[in-house]
């Protein structure tokens, strides 16, 4: 029988009526952000829970136990650095890490700060109501939870709302089938078996290679290839180790400069003021880097300057063709639709060589795409594939996704869905205006995840402590403020390639939601200047009573 998981089998418990908690702060998710919000508000010695989905803490890396999984960060500059004792605790074995060890650290991190105690696991939001009368969030989970808090916290993070593809006869399939973010929690045994992996984005490209090896055969069902770029990851020796844990601070203060708070920078040079000799051998050199050289410490022009960007595009394509025995084969995999970088450059190890292999088949369905889900397998225009497993790589609903599915109501019964249905409004991506007391701390800002979570997840804690210390008790974005950030946040993105793609950051991968770039792109250090400036402003744009 066929099996879209949706949920682990512990979190398939039979919805009960629990007794009423009673919080100051009720944080959605035991994510990096949700984590760490609760050690902030439990600092200020808040009555605060997290309410998580899943049966244990990591958010991303609890849900993603895909083979391959791991960051596209340098480890270290992903950790949390909030915590001199935590870095120095704690060993990265790679400098890419996987997501067991990922998983590992957030669970280290969470019992070296005893935040478990104050995590509701398995309880997944249903519905939060604002109550004017009593400035109280209501909040109930699938499972029957039921709580009342002053204040919400949404840390649900970018890419959590999973997205299936509207292909017709999925529930038929008599295999096996699931989301790479839902992937089971036992090991999944692919030996000898026919596999269909539908995607190739940043997740596809890392669980492909991994599994080519293990099964029988492989079909990978492409409709859009990508500029995928090598990760080039390796161990941390001992020596190494030492170094890093020495320099967390000039790491940290390299990624505070830099504008998405990753360890590299763009190039400050246009790419045709640099003589071709020597520009080609800048793209040999940033290719031979480890992780995003090769797309952030490229030129910057090539993020806005379409014929800057043609050139370098064009010798990625040349890099992937390199790597790809069949032409054929090799040209189906080269990107010619979209300027790189205007979508999320996936990182891979071996991604290209697995084509190489004899069991490995690549399926273009650009041109004649999936019909239907068959009982036996995949339905495209032309042929049908018969599997024994299909793997879902096709996405998430992102950035939104994951608060629209929610009954997420303000005052007035205004749902978030209907407030947003012409496109997410925000003041400072922190608030929207008619949702007192919610602070949406999900990462809505163009950034190495955890460098800009703690800036959110820290000025939440001093929001919070500047209410209590002037005895406020109700904070709501003002709608004024809210449209004058909207517009400008909007008017960052004129110009940018970005704008030109088909993909999540757009919302454009999501049949019917509103293109919209779903970032701040006015850069990090920008947010971070704006948020502590409106802050020592008493919270100018913010209504305070
Ligand atoms: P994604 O980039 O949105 O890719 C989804 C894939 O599914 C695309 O190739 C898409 O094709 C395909 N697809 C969707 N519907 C389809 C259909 N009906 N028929 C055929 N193909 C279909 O999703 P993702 O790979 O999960 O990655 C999402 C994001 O997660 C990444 O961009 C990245 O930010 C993050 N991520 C991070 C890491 C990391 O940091 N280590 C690792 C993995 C993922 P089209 O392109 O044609 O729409």
């Amino acid at each position: 029988m066929a099996s879209v998981r949706e949920k682990p089998i512990e979190q398939q418990v039979q919805p009960a009526t629990r007794p009423l908690q009673e919080l100051d702060a009720l944080i959605i998710g035991a994510g990096v952000t949700g984590l760490y919000q609760l050690h902030c508000l439990r600092q200020l010695g808040m009555n605060a829970r997290i309410f998580e989905a899943g049966g244990g803490v990591g958010g991303t890396w609890y849900w993603n136990r895909y083979p391959g999984a791991r960051f596209d960060s340098e480890s270290y500059s992903y950790a949390y650095g909030f915590s001199e004792e935590l870095l120095q605790e704690w060993d990265w074995t790679e400098h890419f890490s996987g997501q067991p060890e990922n998983e590992k650290y957030l669970n280290f991190m969470a019992d070296k700060f005893a935040l478990k105690p104050h995590i509701q696991f398995n309880a997944r939001i249903k519905s939060a109501h604002y109550d004017k009368a009593s400035n109280r969030w209501n909040v109930t989970t699938e499972e029957g939870h039921r709580a009342s808090a002053q204040f919400l916290i949404s840390a649900v993070g970018i890419l959590s709302a999973t997205h299936m593809p509207d292909i017709p006869g999925a529930a038929s399939f008599k295999g096996e089938s699931f989301h790479t973010s839902r992937w089971p929690h036992e090991k999944v045994d692919f030996t000898g078996k026919r596999v269909g992996v539908i995607g190739t984005g940043a997740t596809a490209v890392q669980l492909i290679p991994m599994i080519a090896k293990e099964v029988g055969h492989l079909t990978v069902f492409q409709r859009t290839p990508n500029y995928c770029s090598p990760l080039r990851n390796a161990t941390i020796d001992p020596e190494t180790q030492k170094k890093i844990k020495a320099s967390y601070p000039e790491i940290f203060a390299k990624c505070r400069a830099t504008f998405a708070s990753f360890m590299q920078d763009f190039d400050p040079r246009k790419t045709f003021d640099v003589p071709e000799a020597e520009r080609h051998a800048f793209y040999e050199e940033i290719w031979s880097q480890p992780g995003f050289t090769k797309w952030f410490g490229c030129f910057h022009d090539i993020m806005t300057d379409e014929a800057a960007n043609e050139d370098y595009a064009e010798f990625v394509r040349n890099k992937i063709r390199a790597r790809v025995k069949d032409p054929v084969v090799a040209e189906k995999l080269v990107p010619k639709d979209h300027p790189f970088g205007s979508k999320r450059i996936p990182l891979e190890t071996g991604y290209y060589e697995a084509y190489n292999q004899d069991n490995v088949l690549l399926v273009d369905v650009s041109g004649c795409p999936i019909e239907s889900i068959t009982e036996k397998g995949v339905k495209t225009g032309d042929a049908e594939y018969e599997l024994d497993v299909i793997i879902y790589a096709t996405g998430f609903d992102a950035i939104t996704g994951e608060l629209t599915r929610m009954d997420l109501r303000g005052e007035n019964g205004v749902s978030i869905k209907e407030k947003w249905a012409d496109g997410a409004s925000t003041y400072l991506t922190l608030q929207t205006a008619g949702f007192p007391n919610l602070f949406i701390a999900n990462g809505a800002v163009f950034c190495n995840f955890t460098r800009c979570a703690e800036v959110v997840a820290e000025w939440v804690r001093n929001c919070l402590g500047y209410m209590r210390e002037k005895g406020y008790t109700r904070i709501e974005a003002d709608p004024k403020a809210e449209e004058a950030w909207t517009e400008h946040a909007n008017s960052l993105t004129e110009g940018m390639l970005f704008t030109k793609t088909k993909s999540w950051f757009m919302g454009t991968n999501v049949a019917g939601k509103k293109k919209a770039f779903l970032f701040y792109a006015g850069g990090a250090p920008a947010f971070r200047d704006k948020t502590a400036e409106v802050a020592a402003k008493g919270y100018e744009g913010f209504i305070l009573n």
